[in-house]
């Protein structure tokens, strides 16, 4: 199973949002979309940075609630560790945990080409674990 598979299910939009907009209009992107994650790209294409709700929250615990009208670029995250389409989910669940986040966006010949939650991996292993079950039961029961 790989991250093709999880994208070929889930499809391959892509959230995205320019650096000089504010943390604001991160928050309302986040909750208008009901995700934890914004990637920061000016052209839909590269990737310049990434911002979760973890980090709106720390932005505002370290400077107040002013901090909102400020622009992302200050406080995403530069160095963006991606995956792309080849990546097995042994791969990914691997950089999650390193990396210690929840999310991979996936940059295939140098475009942005999909995001991966830590629930879109979840998914796929119980879906992994149940086939797996169920062909074992086929051949307890089919002899
Ligand atoms: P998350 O667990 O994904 O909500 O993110 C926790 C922290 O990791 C935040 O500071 C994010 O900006 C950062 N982060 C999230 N995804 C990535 C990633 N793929 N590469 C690097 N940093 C990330």
């Amino acid at each position: 199973m790989s991250v093709a598979n999880i994208l070929g299910e889930k499809g391959r939009n892509v959230i995205t949002i320019q650096g000089s907009s504010s943390l604001l209009d991160v928050a309302r992107m986040l909750s208008a979309n009901k995700i934890g994650v914004i990637v920061v790209s000016e052209d839909g294409v590269s990737v310049d940075g990434i911002v979760s709700e973890r980090d709106i929250v720390k932005a505002i615990a370290n400077n107040g609630a002013e901090v909102l009208l400020r622009s992302v670029s200050k406080f995403m995250t530069q160095n963006v560790i991606t995956c792309q389409d080849s990546d097995t989910i042994e791969n990914l669940m691997e950089k999650m945990t390193k990396g210690r986040f929840r999310h991979l966006p996936v940059v295939n010949d140098g475009k942005l080409d999909g995001v991966i939650s830590i629930g879109d991996v979840v998914k796929m292993r119980i879906a992994e674990a149940q086939s797996v079950a169920d062909a074992m039961r086929e051949y307890i029961t089919t002899g």
